[in-house]
């Protein structure tokens, strides 16, 4: 198992989210993809056993307040806890879930050649 990169800083910037990783790597996360990759079992749905998602639970209609940032909080050493313009805030964004988030050229050919 690799080692999992922590955020350094993170500061918001306009509608982005950008991440300095402590390896050095930076990352500027929309926040609409960010709100859309929320991981909470809401946004979600329940995975089954093996952790695959039959179905996609995304029921809430979006508005253009779902994708500000009201408020991001730290969560113990692993994550971030974000609040949403229409007050939603059960989706905890772990590091790993962040980083696999960034769609930077080389993330994005990392996990091609993956
Ligand atoms: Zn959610
Ligand atoms: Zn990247």
């Amino acid at each position: 198992m690799t080692k999992i990169s922590a955020p350094t800083t993170y500061q918001l910037f306009g509608d982005f989210l950008a991440i300095n990783w402590d390896d050095g790597h930076e990352s500027m996360l929309a926040l609409k993809m960010l709100r859309q990759a929320c991981p909470c079992a809401h946004c979600r749905g329940e995975p089954d056993l093996l952790g695959r998602i039959m179905m996609p639970a995304q029921r809430d209609e979006h508005t253009d307040a779902s994708f500000q940032l009201r408020s991001m909080s730290p969560v113990g050493h692993y994550g971030i806890q974000f609040t949403w313009g229409d007050s939603h805030y059960t989706g905890i964004y772990t590091f790993e879930h962040l980083r696999r988030l960034c769609d930077c050229d080389s993330c994005r050919h990392e996990k091609e050649s993956a």
